[in-house]
């Protein structure tokens, strides 16, 4: 790929082309939820939108949108956001259902926009796909990271 970076974007220390890069490329597909959730992370920081779209559950909701319209809006995400870090602070991983919670540390347009999002995924075929996801921003969140649990943001949830 053509302007690839050195790093993975989706910060886990690793070389890209070690890291994210063959599941972008379609070579290989995510074992666990959790590389689906840093590979899908990793490809909004580089406007890959055909893959953000590949890998949505068959019944997301966005499917419904015009697929080439989703694609250039996915793609469009890091025209306005950077994507500053990644921590995954909770998996589990179940035989066809896994959920991952995750603080991203994101910037718009000079804006704290970090979040801690809990996704749920789904295996279907050969690897997992991206379901749904249920976010708090970051000055919502009613705990440090550390002592976060999905119940915490659930919760938060339930009472809106
Ligand atoms: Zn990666």
């Amino acid at each position: 790929m053509a302007g690839s970076p050195r790093d993975c974007p989706c910060f886990s220390g690793q070389r890209y082309v070690a890291c994210c890069a063959p599941f972008h490329r379609g070579e290989r597909e995510a074992e666990t939820p959790v590389l689906l959730m840093r590979s899908r992370y990793a490809a909004f920081a580089l406007g890959l939108g055909e893959y953000l779209v590949r890998t949505l559950s068959r019944d997301h909701a966005d499917l419904d949108l015009p697929r080439v319209a989703l694609i250039r809006e996915l793609s469009q995400a890091r025209e306005r956001q950077r994507f500053m870090d990644l921590r995954i602070l909770h998996e589990e991983t179940g035989e066809r259902e896994g959920q991952v919670m995750f603080f991203a540390r994101i910037f718009e347009r000079g804006v704290d926009g970090s979040f801690v999002e809990v996704s749920q995924f789904l295996r279907e075929g050969p690897g997992w796909r991206y379901a749904s996801g249920v976010l708090v921003p970051k000055v919502d969140l009613p705990a440090p990271l550390e002592a976060l649990t999905p119940a915490d943001i659930f919760g938060l949830r339930t009472r809106e």
